[in-house]
């Protein structure tokens, strides 16, 4: 009964097909792969390898944590139909309530068939919080030798599903990748001019880790993940008494928390929030920072220009 049913349905769209005279838009649509990334970081990166050889979908909407979400039923839909999907890894979209594990669960797919962590090949920083000594980082991708790593992979995966298009790809990533190479070069010399007593960045979330790490600096911060998104008053204690011990003459504060807990620290220190920066997600289509690349040469700018300041 099925198979009838089947093989009418067949018939009849090929009729229809034919009779709109519209099969070969169609077919240069399918043609595509269909891929899914888990954040519009990600979904910027292979956006940029992939250029028009792909259809992709985004689920963490720009400007959102990504590191508690739900998903909706377009990103179920999405998942289930996509060819590859792209997710951190490193506990971001699998630490706090793993929501990823359980979209893919109900999609269908499995790791490393159908879905890829981009940071399989990052040195992977901990956690320090108390407890919480054996959590990764997520926020590898803000060092840009580690988004670089991020790109290899997605590259090497698209070749993989897709080997006919294997010159494209190659090429794209290799122009994306010497572009980030040369800001991450630049960056590296600019903030060797920071006196070390300024050399201090103090974000509400610890997202700075790797950042700290490939630019010279220290990172502070209010809460260490962002499963939290409130200061307690420990943790206000702590930053505070940490910025006294320093000459930093700026803080910062990212796109995509509650930001209240740092405007309390910048009363309470006298110091300014120099400039908004960004750690989850990229900025709105036309803002500055609405790519992988504008955020993090927004991110290296601003920072350097706040940590010289007086
Ligand atoms: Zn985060």
């Amino acid at each position: 009964m099925k198979k009838k049913f089947l093989f009418l349905s067949s018939i009849f769209a090929l009729l229809l097909l034919t009779a709109c005279g519209s099969s070969s838009s169609k077919e240069t649509k399918d043609d595509k792969l269909a891929i899914v990334a888990t954040n519009s970081i990600l979904a910027d990166m292979t956006s940029n390898v992939g250029k028009d050889l792909i259809d992709i979908h985004s689920i963490v909407p720009v400007g959102t944590d990504p590191h508690e979400y739900e998903p909706l039923p377009e990103d179920i839909a999405k998942s289930t139909e996509a060819d590859v999907l792209f997710y951190n890894g490193l506990n971001l979209e699998t630490g706090g309530n793993g929501w990823f594990l359980k979209l893919m669960e109900t999609s269908k797919k499995k790791e490393g068939e159908d879905y890829f962590s981009v940071s399989k090949n990052v040195t992977p920083l901990y956690l320090t919080s108390a407890g919480k000594e054996n959590e990764q980082d997520p926020h590898a991708w803000l060092d840009i030798q580690n988004g670089i790593s991020y790109v290899e992979v997605i590259r090497d995966t698209l070749i993989e599903k897709d080997p006919k298009n294997e010159t494209e790809y190659t090429k794209n990533a290799t122009e994306y990748i010497n572009k980030l190479k040369k800001l991450d070069s630049e960056a590296k010399e600019k903030f060797a001019d920071i006196p070390e007593s300024k050399k201090l960045l103090v974000t509400s979330e610890g997202a700075f880790k790797y950042f700290s790490k490939a630019y010279g600096l220290t990172a502070a911060y209010i809460w260490e993940i962002n499963t939290e998104s409130q200061g307690t008053p420990e943790q206000m204690t702590q930053i505070i008494d940490k910025i006294h011990e320093t000459k930093v003459p700026a803080l910062f504060v990212e796109t995509s928390v509650d930001k209240r807990s740092m405007e309390r620290v910048s009363k309470e220190t006298g110091l300014p929030i120099y400039s908004t920066i960004f750690t989850d997600s990229v900025a709105k289509k036309g803002e500055n920072g609405d790519s992988y690349y504008s955020m993090m040469e927004w991110n290296l700018n601003n920072i350097h220009d706040g940590l010289s300041s007086k």
